[in-house]
């Protein structure tokens, strides 16, 4: 388990953080409570982040923040002292962030910012800027902020990271870059990737508020105006993140099934349309499978509902795992899948089904009091053809029945 280090002399308020820490994140908590003895922890353990307390009895002017930035750590400031000057220089060093202490409402944005550290690591932002100081500057704060960081010198550049990176998040872009300036770049992104997949912010250099507006119109999330403080910039990209996150948790409720994660129906429609409309005009077909348990029913009876669901989320891993990450597995309802395998002959597919039946057939599920349980499926296959989705649907469905009717434990190729 990864670790925090509290360094803060004050011990009821270090032990009120350290338990608020432990109760809702999952780090174990060291506490320091003066310099002396941070050094003796920092020798031993490495941490994933460290909170100072600036005043310290053998350190009482902030140097316990020179010495863990000296010695590799990541730090977020803790301070009574809100004196602007002072918050000022210390916001020079590479510090994370600078938060007050006290408060139960201080507390809360302490476990808030270390969360919003640990989530940061998922994301990777791509910074496009001409100017090579620009760059470096950015990398450095965002690779503070626990972020994957690229840099690109310009435009098309950044197209390209963008086809072979499709897991970047967001992409932070100068306006003044020569060829192709960032609000151009931001349109080219647009047409490409929306905005529920990726964000952008843009940085002009002028106080132009027209500029500012442009962008946002051809679908920047967000503008910063150069010269910024290391603090915002750190707000906005962390809040336009946040919202990407907030935008991905309700479009999954929306297409996910709830007890599986998989596809629900609805989605499965959505994504199917544009895949059959993208592979109009190709040689491409695919393979559209029904899957059922058989005799699900009397797991439900003989070990339970709960059984039965975790029967249900077994195999629902294991059509995960069985497919490619191109392909499609959908919950259709109860214990009825469908699953598309994307561009294959009707030799691969069948392959490709009967061990996926085979796995399930050798596979076992433990009750919820311990019992083993073994299942099987059924599966009615069809190969593409000009015929609608619902009519491809339909004859999966009769392949299907016809599994059953033969004996169950089998494919079915219609
Ligand atoms: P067959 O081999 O012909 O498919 O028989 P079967 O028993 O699997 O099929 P049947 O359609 O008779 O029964 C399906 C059962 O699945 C009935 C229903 O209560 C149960 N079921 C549907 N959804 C869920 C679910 O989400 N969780 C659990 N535990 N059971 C479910
Ligand atoms: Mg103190
Ligand atoms: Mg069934």
């Amino acid at each position: 388990m990864q670790r925090i280090l509290i360094v803060e002399d004050n011990k009821t308020l270090a032990k009120l953080i350290a338990k608020k820490i432990q109760e809702t994140l999952k780090f174990e908590v060291d506490v320091a409570y003066t310099l002396h003895e941070a050094k003796l922890f920092l020798r031993i353990n490495t941490y994933f982040v460290t909170l100072l307390d600036l005043n310290l009895p053998d350190a009482p002017n902030g140097e316990v923040v020179d010495y863990v930035l000296a010695h590799d750590n990541k730090a977020i400031v803790l301070s009574g002292n809100i004196d602007k000057e002072f918050r000022t220089k210390m916001l020079q060093k590479n510090i994370i962030d600078y938060v007050n202490k006290g408060g139960v409402g201080d507390i809360n944005y302490i476990i808030y910012t270390i969360q919003r550290l640990q989530k940061n690591q998922n994301h990777k932002i791509l910074v496009v800027d001409d100017s090579m100081i620009f760059r470096k500057q950015m990398k450095n704060m965002l690779d503070i902020l626990f972020y994957n960081v690229i840099t690109v010198a310009h435009g098309e550049e950044a197209l390209a990271m963008l086809q072979t990176h499709s897991d970047i998040s967001l992409v932070i872009t100068d306006y003044n870059m020569p060829v192709m300036d960032g609000l151009e770049l931001t349109r080219e992104i647009r047409k490409t990737h929306s905005k529920d997949a990726l964000s952008i912010i843009a940085l002009s250099s002028n106080n132009d508020s027209e500029i500012n507006a442009m962008f946002l119109k051809n679908g920047a999330n967000d503008y910063i105006t150069k010269p910024f403080s290391k603090e915002e910039f750190s707000c906005r990209i962390n809040n336009t993140i946040e919202s990407l996150e907030n935008l991905n948790i309700v479009m999954n409720h929306a297409n996910r099934d709830f007890l599986t994660g998989l596809y629900n129906r609805r989605y499965f429609f959505k994504s199917m349309q544009e895949y059959i409309e993208n592979i109009a005009d190709t040689p491409e077909k695919y393979a559209l499978a029904m899957i059922d348990i058989d005799h699900f029913k009397k797991v439900n009876d003989t070990y339970g509902h709960d059984t039965g669901d975790k029967v249900i989320t077994h195999l629902s891993e294991i059509l995960t795992s069985t497919t490619n990450y191109r392909d499609m597995v959908a919950r259709f309802g109860g214990e009825e899948f469908c699953v598309i395998l994307k561009n294959v002959n009707r030799y691969s597919a069948r392959d490709i089904l009967d061990r996926l039946r085979q796995e399930v057939e050798n596979t076992v599920v433990y009750s919820i009091d311990k019992q083993a349980i073994k299942f099987t499926v059924s599966i009615g296959l069809v190969m593409s053809s000009e015929d609608a989705l619902e009519d491809i649907i339909d004859q999966a469905d009769m392949a299907l029945y016809k599994a059953k009717q033969d004996g169950r434990n089998m494919v079915v190729l219609d």
